[in-house]
């Protein structure tokens, strides 16, 4: 099969560790078959240096003639200065909107191998951790009407959360869709006990579950799903949830799984169309040192394989690679025990690589 695919290194370790899923994506299309036809694009603090802006015309244009968007990371210290709307960070928001990309997956895995890397006593995780969560990316808290105004009680300000029927739907079929590929099970997280937009929401994901009937659905209120993610993190398979409670509850569950450098996600609009990127952001701090672990990138292109390209074969050859990496020993400095000798972004990247063409 041919594809094309848009790629932005963007800044910091962005393209160290976008070479690496680069290496996995050549080696699948070596090994597969395939033919990937790669289109590199600007965003961040480097479009802002050549072009002025975080997110050039161009690089949208190149976005939408691809059949999927890789991604590395932008920001840095060196535009931190600059006004909230004209800062590397606005590339993201605007590549979402632009590219409508209204669904963010985030897997929370704890690997086997980085079991001593999880903060949970082990005996609350008998079975290891494998959460998807999907969050509403697009619409929301983050997206509503909001204010200023004066009151007697001095300034008063306002966010408004609003949903409809089809946001909320469109998010439910992509949770249900996901699930039927794993443990078939989703847990619609809300506030439903509080909020009129939690009411529909539920409302909505109900109505929606009636046509996966093979799907097994619960429901918890937000405030103790965040107390079961680090009471009993294996209950979950598939979590659907609003923009906001779901930006809080992936980074609750990207923590009890190790490290950052481990943790992929994807973007998704409604035709498969997807934006790809490890959930780190650039990492100043250790730039060009070959020191970030690329292994967050490089799962991202296997979600990439799964969920835009539909190939799960594929996907699988480089979810194996990186746990044979693992398995052997090799470790990037985030994840090393004490004494060990760490392996370098370039070496991890490469020892992956001939592990899909193995496999
Ligand atoms: P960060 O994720 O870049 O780094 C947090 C810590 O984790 C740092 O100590 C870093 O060294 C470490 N780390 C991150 N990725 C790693 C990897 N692959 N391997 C090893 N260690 C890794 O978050 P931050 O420091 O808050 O932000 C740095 C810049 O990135 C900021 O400009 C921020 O706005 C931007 N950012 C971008 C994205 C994105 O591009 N999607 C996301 C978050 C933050």
């Amino acid at each position: 099969m041919k594809f094309n695919l848009a790629v932005i290194p963007g800044d910091g370790i962005g393209p160290e560790v976008l070479d690496g899923a680069l290496q996995a994506i050549r080696a699948v299309e070596e090994k597969f078959s395939h033919q990937i036809v790669l289109a590199e694009a600007e965003a961040g603090g480097a479009a802002i240096d050549k072009t002025g802006e975080p997110l050039p015309r161009e690089t949208i244009r190149a976005c939408k003639n691809a059949d999927s968007v890789m991604l590395g990371a932008v920001g840095g210290w060196q535009w931190d200065h600059l006004p909230g709307d004209q800062r590397p960070e606005r590339a993201l928001l605007g590549l979402r909107s632009e590219l409508g990309l209204y669904a963010n997956l985030r897997p929370a895995a704890l690997h086997k191998a980085l079991a001593d890397a999880c903060p949970l006593r082990p005996e609350l995780v008998p079975n290891g951790i494998d959460i998807m969560v999907v969050r509403e990316l697009t619409g929301g808290l983050y997206f509503g009407d909001r204010g200023r105004k004066q009151t007697d009680m001095g300034e008063a300000a306002w966010d408004t959360e609003l949903y409809s029927v089809e946001e909320v739907r469109r998010i439910a079929v992509m949770a249900f869709s996901i699930a039927q590929k794993r443990q078939k099970r989703v847990t619609n997280i809300d506030k439903a006990n509080v909020l009129e937009s939690s009411r529909l929401w539920r409302e909505t994901v109900l109505a929606a579950a009636r046509e996966y009937p093979d799907v097994m659905l619960d429901h918890l209120y937000v405030d103790n799903a965040a107390m079961q993610l680090i009471r009993d993190p294996g209950r979950f398979d598939v979590i659907v949830t609003t923009n906001m409670f779901g930006d809080i509850l992936s980074d609750e569950a990207s923590q009890i799984t190790g490290s950052i450098g481990m943790l992929p996600s994807a973007s998704l609009g409604g035709s498969g169309f997807g934006l790809y990127e490890p959930i780190h952001g650039s990492a100043p701090d250790i730039a060009g040192q070959n020191l970030a672990n690329p292994i967050a990138s490089i799962l991202s292109a296997a979600m990439m394989f799964r969920y835009s390209f539909h190939l799960e074969e594929e996907a699988a050859a480089i979810e194996s690679a990186v746990t044979k990496a693992l398995e052997a020993g090799y470790r990037t400095a985030d994840i090393r025990g004490a004494g060990a000798a760490p392996t370098g972004t370039k070496e991890m990247s490469g020892i992956i690589a001939r592990n899909i063409l193995a496999g």
